[in-house]
C-alpha cells in the first residue's frame, strides 16, 4: 500500500520541533531514520496528519564524554554507533550489538533514538542500555528529564515518554565492567528469537553488580532479578552459572510467538546464559 496523504515538516532546530508539535498535537509524528515508521505507514498501522522530520536537528547528534558519562545523541545512526571510538572504549557492548541489528541498509539510517522509542521487545539496543544501567534523556519544550533505562520500557512497544517528549540522548555511566551480547536468530539480520545483553564486574573472581538483560522473551527487555541475585558476590564458575540458569525460570515468562512456545525461549535463554557467562571465565576454566 502507499502511505496515507499527510503534511511533511522538516525541523532544523529543537524550537521548530516544539512549535510543530504544539501546533499539530497528536496528529504529528516524528521521524528519525524512518526504517520502522515508513513501513508502518505503508501498512497503514499509523496515519499521522503531519510527519515531522527531525534528522537535521544538530542538537540531537554527537557522541561525547563528560566526566564519567558517555552521551550518545538520539540521531546517532547504528553504523555510527558501531564504529565510534568513544563507544568502543567506554561501552563496547553497544559496538558488539550493532552488527546484530538488521542489515547494513537499515543500520545506515536507523537511529538509537528511533530504536529505543519504538521499543521492540526483540531489539538489541533497549536491552543493552538496561544492561549498561544507562539513562534516557527525554526532552520537551519544558526542558529535559532523565529516566533510568530500567524504568523506560513500560510494556510491549510502550515507553515512559510523555506525548510531548522526544528522546534527546542516552547517557551511559563510564565504569569498569565486562560485557557481552549473544542472540539466537533464524537468519543473520532477523530480529532475535531470544537474546542476552550482560554486564558485570569481576573482583578477585567474584561477581559484582551483574545485569543480565534478556530480549525477545517478554514485552520488553527483562532485567533478570533472580538470576542476578544468584550471581551477586559468588565466584564465577560452573556452579554459579548453573544457579543463574536455574533462577531464570522465575525471571522469565515468555509469550508464545511466531518463533515457538515459551519453553523453547526459556531453553534458549538458559543456553545464552551459559555462553555469555562462560565467556567471562578465564580460558583455563572454559576448557575444564
Ligand atoms: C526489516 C527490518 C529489520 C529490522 N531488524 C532489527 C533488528 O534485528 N534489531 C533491531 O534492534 N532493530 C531492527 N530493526 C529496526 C531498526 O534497527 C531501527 O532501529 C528502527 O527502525 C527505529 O529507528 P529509526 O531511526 O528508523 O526510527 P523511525 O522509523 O524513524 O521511528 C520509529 C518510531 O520511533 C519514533 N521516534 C524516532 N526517533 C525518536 C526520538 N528521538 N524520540 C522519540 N520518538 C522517536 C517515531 O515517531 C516512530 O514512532 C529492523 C527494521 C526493519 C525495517
Amino acid at each position: 500500500m502507499k502511505w496515507p496523504a499527510m503534511r511533511y515538516i522538516r525541523a532544523y532546530h529543537l524550537d521548530e520541533l516544539w512549535a510543530a508539535l504544539s501546533e499539530h498535537g497528536p496528529a504529528a509524528q516524528i521521524m528519525a531514520g524512518g526504517q520502522t515508521l515508513l513501513a508502518t505507514l505503508a501498512f497503514r498501522l499509523s496515519e499521522p496528519g503531519v510527519l515531522v522530520d527531525i534528522t537535521r536537528i544538530a542538537e540531537l547528534r554527537g557522541i561525547t564524554v563528560t566526566g564519567k558519562t558517555l552521551r550518545i545523541g538520539a540521531l546517532t545512526r547504528h553504523v555510527e554507533l558501531g564504529r565510534d571510538a568513544l563507544v568502543q572504549e567506554h561501552a563496547p557492548l553497544l559496538t558488539e550489538a550493532v552488527p546484530l541489528i538488521a542489515h547494513l541498509a537499515i543500520r545506515n539510517r536507523g537511529t538509537i533514538g528511533g530504536s529505543l522509542a519504538y521499543a521492540d521487545p526483540a531489539a538489541e539496543l533497549p536491552a543493552c542500555i538496561v544492561a549498561l544501567d544507562a539513562t534516557v534523556v527525554a526532552a520537551s519544550a519544558q526542558g529535559e528529564r532523565r529516566i533510568p533505562a530500567a524504568a523506560f520500557f513500560t510494556d510491549l512497544l510502550q515507553t515512559a515518554l510523555r506525548p510531548d517528549e522526544i528522546i534527546a540522548a542516552v547517557e551511559v555511566p563510564i565504569t569498569a565492567r565486562v560485557s557481552a551480547i549473544r542472540e539466537v536468530a533464524r537468519r543473520s539480520g532477523d530480529y532475535a528469537m531470544a537474546g542476552l545483553a550482560a554486564t558485570l564486574r569481576l573482583e578477585a573472581g567474584r561477581v559484582v553488580s551483574p545485569r543480565l538483560v534478556y530480549f525477545g522473551v517478554g514485552n520488553g527487555p527483562v532485567l533478570a532479578a533472580r538470576a542476578n541475585a544468584a550471581l551477586e558476590g559468588r565466584m564465577l564458575d560452573a556452579n554459579s552459572i548453573a544457579a543463574a540458569q536455574a533462577a531464570l525460570s522465575q525471571d522469565l515468562d515468555p509469550p508464545q510467538d511466531l518463533h515457538g512456545p515459551p519453553e523453547m525461549k526459556r531453553h534458549l535463554a538458559r543456553v545464552l546464559t551459559g555462553r555469555v557467562l562462560g565467556g567471562f571465565l578465564p580460558a583455563t576454566e572454559m576448557a575444564a
